[in-house]
């Protein structure tokens, strides 16, 4: 195992050179993480069927198109991004120059899951650079291919001083999380999420953490289920369900769930023609402790209604349904991250929300709704709280840059994407920058304190609540504007008035 504790500290001290910070050092990275990209897509893909039997399609849509898109993104915004961001002024500080500059942490830590090992690792990757830190990445051991090719591929196009890739399984990130990092960005299950939390504490290293849980797919009365089906289906077989906001569980009424059921046999011969097991399409389970770990899932509750079948050759377990589980169920106590969905039924949305809400699995990452009345989805919405939300489909609203993705209490804090993941790995610094001029105004906040003083600070500090939040700001703006410019004149070199405050 490498000595962490010199490579840190090397990283450190190049970090402190400033050379992480101009801006052009990070477009050269991002680059060459684009060149890495296109350069490899054959080898991430041959890396990707090994590890988790994912089809080129998978590995296009959602891994390596998915980061570049978000890397194109980040590099067509990044001079935009850099700039210090200006904010509003109160009346006191109309001469100064106020903003915030994103500065980066310095040495960040990003460890990956495995499930998306190429996504899972660069798209946080990419904030890192872009908000100009280095960066420590650690994939997750479990894909090895992936993570071999990453361990190999980085020095090749990368700024070797400032970006490293370490591969190793619990010894290794156990020695790693023993370092002082200055941001790490963890994505896994909440068990290890914790031990993560609790080695940033140490050093009080902020942290993101992505983790998982039970995301529930509520359907409402009148959709039309064969849609219904195509999606939820999607949305839960891809990755073989191994995906953090793969829908987990259905609560439906126990009509809609038999008339689903049905719709879902025709969905999947559709999408597996000669069947799961032989299709090119369908992903297997990552290792045996999973597959293990699922197929015993299978007889947690209700009763087979499709697949329920299994390979322990392949680690291959066909999609399946579970019809009339019960929250009771041993199923329902965990996130099943595998190609298994139980139904529940439920009499309406007030009980699903009063399961999702007090039920013992915690907040989801995601949660769906089905429904064509707005006022139910509203209700659902806004009673159930999740990381993330999507109405009408499954896995989309993580598709969208402009969203942060990300959970809440056990699935998680932090979010990224798109601009998220620059603003995940930047500090926002508060910055004021005023003259050295005006100092009789100033001079009412020093001490000896009088009464007139305070009347004439508290005048000119006091906020006053908007009515309604409707009341026009522009009266506020000339009458701040024609304050500035009074006080400007009027305070000028010592005038007669300036004794006015010194007294
Ligand atoms: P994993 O087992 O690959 O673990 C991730 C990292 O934790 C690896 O680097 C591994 O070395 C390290 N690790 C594992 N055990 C450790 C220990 N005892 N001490 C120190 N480090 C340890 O990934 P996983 O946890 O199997 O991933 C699956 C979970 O991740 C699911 O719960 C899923 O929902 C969640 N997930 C969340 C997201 C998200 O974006 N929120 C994405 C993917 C997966």
């Amino acid at each position: 195992m490498a000595n962490y504790s010199e490579v840190v500290t090397s990283m450190r001290s190049v970090f402190r050179t400033g050379r992480t910070k101009n801006v052009e050092w990070r477009r050269s990275q991002l680059m060459a993480l684009l060149k890495l990209l296109d350069d490899n897509r054959e080898r991430l893909s041959d890396a990707l069927k090994k590890d988790l039997n994912k089809s080129r399609f998978e590995s296009c849509l959602m891994e390596v198109d998915f980061v570049r898109n978000d890397l194109i993104n980040t590099l067509n915004n990044l001079t935009e991004w850099v700039k210090p961001e200006k904010v509003k002024k109160g009346l006191i500080n109309m001469m100064d120059k106020v903003y915030i500059r994103r500065e980066p942490f310095g040495v960040v830590m990003i460890m990956g899951a495995w499930n998306y090992p190429v996504q899972l690792t660069v798209a946080p990757m990419i904030g890192a650079l872009a908000a100009g830190n280095c960066i420590m990445m650690k994939p997750s051991e479990i894909s090895e291919n992936v993570a071999a090719l990453l361990e190999e591929l980085f020095p090749k196009y990368f700024d070797t001083e400032c970006i490293k890739c370490v591969c190793g399984g619990i010894p290794e990130t156990t020695a790693l999380l023993k370092e002082k990092w200055d941001y790490i960005f963890y994505t896994g299950n909440s068990m290890v999420g914790k031990i993560v939390m609790k080695a940033a504490a140490e050093y009080l290293t902020p942290v993101t953490l992505e983790l998982g849980g039970k995301s529930p797919v509520y359907i409402d009365q009148g959709c039309d289920l064969g849609i219904v089906s195509n999606r939820v289906l999607w949305g839960k077989v891809m990755n073989a369900g191994q995906t953090c906001i793969a829908p987990d569980y259905i609560m439906c009424s126990k009509e809609t769930q038999d008339a689903l059921v049905e719709k879902m046999k025709a969905t999947l011969g559709e999408f597996y023609p000669d069947g799961p097991a032989k299709s090119p399409d369908y992903c297997r389970l990552v290792s045996d402790r999973h597959y293990q770990r699922v197929k015993k899932m299978i007889g947690g509750g209700g009763k087979v209604a499709l697949g329920g079948d299994s390979d322990d050759s392949q680690r291959y377990i066909a999609p399946t349904v579970l019809t009339d589980v019960t929250f009771s169920d041993p199923i329902m106590q965990d996130e099943i991250f595998g190609p298994v969905l139980p139904i529940v039924p439920v009499k309406n949305e007030d009980e699903a929300i009063a399961h999702i809400n007090e039920g013992c699995t915690g907040t989801p990452l995601a949660f769906y709704v089905f429904s064509n009345n707005q006022q139910v989805v509203n209700k659902l919405v806004e009673g159930a709280n999740s990381g993330t939300c999507c109405v009408n489909d499954c896995l989309m609203q993580a598709s969208l840059p402009t969203l942060p993705f990300g959970g809440v209490g056990n699935s998680g804090m932090g979010g990224y994407h798109g601009k998220f993941t620059f603003d995940t790995f930047s500090h926002k610094r508060g910055c004021m920058e005023r003259g050295l001029k005006m100092e009789s105004v100033n001079n009412m906040r020093y001490p000896p304190f009088t009464k007139k003083k305070e009347n004439t600070a508290a005048w000119i500090m006091k906020k006053k609540l908007k009515s309604n939040g409707s009341m026009s700001l522009i009266p506020y703006f000339i009458f701040g504007t024609l304050f500035a410019v009074i006080l400007k004149v009027i305070f000028a070199p010592e005038t007669p008035v300036m004794n006015f405050f010194s007294r």
